[in-house]
């Protein structure tokens, strides 16, 4: 039996075009192909569909193929929120790791994924079009309206020479664990960077850059010494109650 498609249709999809009412949008091979084969859908099933930048639309499937289904958009259900102004730079990790980074960062919500290569960075690159549908199916998947950036991997000493002087950057530094709490953090112009270091920590040179930038501050995560992608995930959390607490409502 197929599975039941209405307009309450938990199926959402990131789709890159505009979308207002007067649109119809041929989704490509590997959507139709989702959409078709693996749901399927069929002409007149209903989707949801988000670009990041127009809110949350109800669409209808109006031509159902394997290779470029129609979906015609019909109305906004759901204006577009603020994405919570935060940069997450991780170090890519071994392994699936940093696809747990991209994933769980996308989830909690981020605007930009930058990959930096630190001293002790032992994965030596990225795969960007697959942290890209990582990132685009965790969106899907847990009711975010918005894909965050990823960025090309570049050092790190690169992304602080060219770090925007007002955003705030707090660097999460294992030599501090157990002193202190995370920083609260204020919903502020600008916004805010979290720096998470590699699996072999940060090195004593990037220690001390860090320590002497005006717009960045050493952060602990407690008590234990993290994996770099648990301490991500901790200190996302962290930030996120912060920005919520402040502001009294939702960051994104
Ligand atoms: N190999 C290092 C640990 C690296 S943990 C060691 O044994 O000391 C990887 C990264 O996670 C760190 O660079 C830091 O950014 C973050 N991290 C892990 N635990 C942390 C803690 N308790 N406080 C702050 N940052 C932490």
């Amino acid at each position: 039996m197929r599975p039941m498609s209405n307009s309450n249709s938990k199926t959402r999809l990131y789709v890159e075009c505009t979308l207002d009412s007067s649109q119809a949008i041929t989704l490509g091979t590997s959507q139709s192909h989702h959409l078709y084969s693996v749901l399927r859908l069929r002409r007149n099933d209903h989707i949801r569909l988000f670009n990041g930048k127009d809110g949350e639309w109800s669409g209808r499937i109006s031509v159902a193929r394997r290779k470029a289904t129609v979906v015609e958009c019909i109305r906004c259900i759901k204006a577009q929120t603020r994405k919570p102004d935060v940069w997450l730079m991780f170090s890519p990790l071994k392994k699936s790791r940093t696809d747990f980074i991209v994933e769980k960062a996308t989830e909690l919500g981020v605007s930009a994924l930058l990959p930096v290569r630190m001293e002790f960075t032992s994965a030596s690159r990225i795969a960007p079009d697959r942290l890209r549908s990582i990132a685009v199916g965790a969106a899907e998947q847990c009711g975010g309206d918005f894909v965050p950036a990823i960025g090309k991997l570049k050092p790190l000493t690169e992304r602080i020479r060219r770090w925007p002087k007002d955003r705030n950057l707090i660097f999460c530094d294992e030599a501090r664990v157990g002193c202190g709490r995370f920083p609260p953090v204020e919903a502020r112009n600008g916004g805010w960077g979290l720096l998470v270091g590699p699996e072999g920590g940060l090195s004593e040179t990037e220690r001390s850059m860090l320590a002497g930038l005006e717009f960045a501050r050493g952060a602990s995560l407690g008590s234990r010494i993290l994996r770099a992608d648990t301490a991500a995930l901790a200190a996302l959390a962290l930030i996120h109650q912060s920005l919520l607490d402040d502001r009294g409502s939702d960051p994104g």
